[in-house]
């Protein structure tokens, strides 16, 4: 009788040991993962709405669908789409997502995305200063619940560090733009987006570098057209949600590509780790509609830059996997992986992945600024 009681209590308590760790599993076997994936998207597109660019949100849609990406804002100016208006291949993925949006198209070029808004979002014409127009971006977005992308600030150079500086709760930028009229690489007289950036940082911003397609042509493949693919962002998120993608943008736990796609990606006070995913990158590159930087000299392959304030080179790897031990006398460090090949035309040409910085100066984020609509619809 002891015996059987006793044999009793000890599998009670083995129930209560074990009944956690099941439900734990079979959480995770039901896809309910609590472990964060990594999903691909584009921030920056455009349908016939805006009457410059050649096709229906639900054939942009299918594009973005049916090339592997995971999520995508119809970023319209100044209209908002609803989702729930667009109609998805009949076949549609379960791990892919639009993300509601719009782009906000104010005076004097100053264009933001509004990622995650509730609809349509509406801001001051009658603004004159560039940094007040884009305030005023950030501050309206905030208010419908969604967060803020500055887009192309190098198309015809219209937004300046001067002009992005005094801006307050603005934490991500389009480093990288596909559309053809946009400088990203800058000219004589302008610098360069990735010089913009590395400004920005040293000046003390928390701002994070994002990759789009600026997509208005789909039916026509050429240099000359902004087509799709040939800029983008991978998220790490527990979750594929406007909610929780619009927010890891926000924290800026995501690289941006234009080309290199990354095996293994980690950034903390401590270390930052990049490798780069050989044969996804080939993959990428493998399309003749692709095209990179072109640049007159240097050796074909991978190398890898570990860059600090004034956009000062710390380290540099030659090979597809490099590591980086922060050194906490520069306030910020960020990764920049390069691969270099040879075009069909005998050139060369380079493709990119960017990672975000780490901050090691004390410089924080605002948490309480962030909006977070969650995973409302
Ligand atoms: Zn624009
Ligand atoms: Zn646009």
């Amino acid at each position: 009788m002891v015996k059987h009681q006793i044999q009793t209590i000890a599998c009670c308590k083995m129930k209560n040991i074990l009944l956690p760790i099941i439900i734990i599993t079979s959480l995770l076997f039901q896809g309910c993962s609590l472990a964060p994936k990594w999903y691909r998207g584009n921030t920056h597109a455009h349908t016939v709405i805006c009457g410059h660019a050649d096709s229906s949100p639900e054939v942009v849609a299918s594009w973005y669908h049916d090339h592997g990406y995971n999520f995508l804002i119809l970023s319209e100016h100044n209209h908002f789409i609803d989702p729930d208006s667009v109609g998805m291949p009949p076949e549609k993925r379960q791990d892919y997502i639009l993300i509601p949006g719009e782009e906000i198209s104010g005076p004097q070029i100053v264009h933001t995305t509004a990622m995650n808004i509730g609809g349509l979002v509406t801001s001051n014409k009658k603004l004159e200063k560039k940094s007040e127009i884009l305030q005023n971006h950030v501050d309206v977005t905030l208010a419908a619940g969604g967060n803020t992308i500055l887009n192309h600030p190098n198309y015809v150079y219209t937004v300046s560090a001067d002009d992005i500086l005094p801006v307050k709760r603005l934490y991500l930028f389009e480093l990288f733009n596909g559309h053809p009229y946009v400088n990203n690489a800058g000219d004589d007289e302008h610098p360069s987006t990735e010089t913009l950036w590395d400004d920005l940082l040293t000046k003390g911003m928390i701002i994070y570098g994002v990759s789009s397609d600026d997509a208005h042509h789909f039916s026509e493949i050429d240099t000359q057209y902004s087509n799709p693919g040939r800029g983008w962002v991978m998220v790490k998120t527990t979750k594929l949600s406007p909610g929780k993608i619009s927010k890891a943008m926000q924290q800026g736990l995501f690289y941006a590509s234009n080309g290199v796609m990354l095996k293994r990606y980690s950034r903390s006070k401590r270390r930052y780790l990049i490798e780069v995913d050989l044969d996804k990158t080939l993959k990428e590159l493998d399309s003749p509609d692709i095209h990179g930087k072109r640049i007159s000299t240097g050796e074909p392959g991978f190398f890898i830059e570990f860059i600090g304030p004034g956009g000062e080179i710390l380290s540099v790897s030659k090979s597809p996997k490099a590591s980086y031990a922060v050194n906490h006398s520069a306030a910020y460090v960020r990764g920049k992986i390069t691969f270099r090949r040879k075009h069909q035309d005998g050139g060369m040409e380079e493709f990119y992945a960017w990672g975000q910085p780490v901050f090691t100066d004390g410089r924080t984020k605002y948490e309480e600024t962030l909006a977070d609509r969650g995973d409302e619809p």
